[in-house]
């Protein structure tokens, strides 16, 4: 057997605590329940991936994702990892509705790849532009006081770029925005409704918004995710560009978006479609003409390490929210890139350059009998 052979899948459910309650306009969070994968080659070689389910947004969960990892990790038992793009479009047929699960699975077979290779993972996706990045930074929905605490805390820390969860309450919404303007200069917004506004409402905002001065640099998902007739009419009616994040969930989705003019900005997801499909999203992003953004659900520095991989190898991410790691209390990951301040520093070792350690009780399915030189 050649030394790139897939000897076992590991994975395990961990809960990440966030740092303060974490409410867009669909859901809340107090907790990120995710999904470590580890898959070991016969050459000893781990790769790692995670899963970031967020119901809301994928209709996936923890407990979906992990029967779906049980499921799809036989196949993979004695695979050559090199095969990865094959893989992964099994893995797409078997489990079409599953991406976080399958996003976790391809970033681990992607890590193990590079790894065995000896090159970093952003290499996969052809050139590459290594400097470091700026991500920007999100406020979750929350009352005057605890907007204006956070917001303050990241502003002290380097941070310019505000992606306000909004699409509750217009006024609030408009006051909260206001209250971060006047006390902290130079900032930019990114609204975020998250399917929160309807067309009239957002408009609403835009207005108040612009009443007092702020600068709103994007309009981040404003209406239902099928409303693409309100998209075209937000980005007309207001000259802001409209970012699509949830009505962009496949491929498909996204030459939509792109045929009825709905969107600027294409706001790509590993988890929303895994990691082979959002690839193809961003070619057909640019060649389409369209602008990109790149973001997550509450995902640590395994996930968040895969997309900013793509960053730093693909062209054309303009807008970067890769700051979920950050919202969380505590960081499992061991090496990989780290912030300094809004700033993403890549990595040097190969692969994903990091990794989380495996507890005892994690889920394996492997080929042990066949291969007596492992204890
Ligand atoms: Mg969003």
């Amino acid at each position: 057997m050649k030394h790139d052979h897939i000897e076992d899948v590991t994975f395990w459910p961990i809960d990440i605590p966030t740092t303060d309650p974490f409410v867009v306009a669909t859901g809340s969070r107090t907790v990120a329940e995710n999904v470590f994968v580890r898959i070991r080659l016969n050459d000893s070689t781990e790769g790692y991936g995670e899963a970031a389910p967020f119901p809301e947004v994928g209709g996936e969960d923890r407990e979906s994702c992990l029967q779906t990892l049980a499921r799809l990790a036989p196949s993979l038992i004695g695979q050559p990892v090199h095969d990865y793009r094959a893989l992964s479009r099994h893995l797409a047929e078997q489990a079409p509705s599953q991406p976080a699960a399958r996003c976790a699975i391809e970033t681990a077979l992607l890590d193990a790849y590079c790894r065995t290779i000896t090159i970093h993972l952003w290499r996969i996706w052809g050139g590459a532009d290594v400097r470091p990045r700026v991500t920007d930074i999100t406020i979750p929905i929350a009352t005057q006081d605890k907007t204006l605490s956070l917001a303050r805390s990241w502003y002290e820390r380097g941070f310019r770029l505000f992606k306000m969860k909004v699409g509750n309450d217009v006024d609030a919404d408009v006051h909260r925005l206001e209250t971060l303007h006047r006390a902290l200069p130079g900032i930019s917004f990114i609204g975020d409704g998250n399917q929160g506004f309807t067309r009239a409402e957002c408009l609403a905002f835009v207005d108040g918004v612009r009443r007092f001065g702020g600068v709103i640099v994007l309009l981040e998902q404003p209406v239902v995710r099928d409303d693409l007739d309100s998209l075209v009419a937000i980005r007309r009616d207001t000259g802001i560009p409209v970012a699509a994040d949830e009505s962009v969930r496949s491929l498909d989705d996204a030459r939509r978006v792109i045929t009825q003019g709905a969107a600027d900005y294409i706001n790509i997801k590993i988890m929303k479609t895994g990691v082979l499909e959002a690839a193809e999203i961003v070619s057909l992003t640019l060649n389409s003409g369209l602008k990109l953004m790149i973001g997550g659900m509450l995902e640590s520095r395994i996930a968040m390490g895969c997309s900013f991989s793509m960053v730093l190898g693909m062209k054309g991410f303009e807008v970067l929210d890769l700051d979920t790691p950050l919202l969380l209390a505590t960081d499992p990951v061991q090496g990989g890139y780290r912030y300094d301040g809004p700033t993403l520093q890549p990595w040097q070792e190969p692969g994903l350059g990091c990794s989380v350690p495996v507890p005892a009780n994690a889920h394996t399915t492997n080929i042990r009998g066949d291969n007596p030189s492992r204890p």
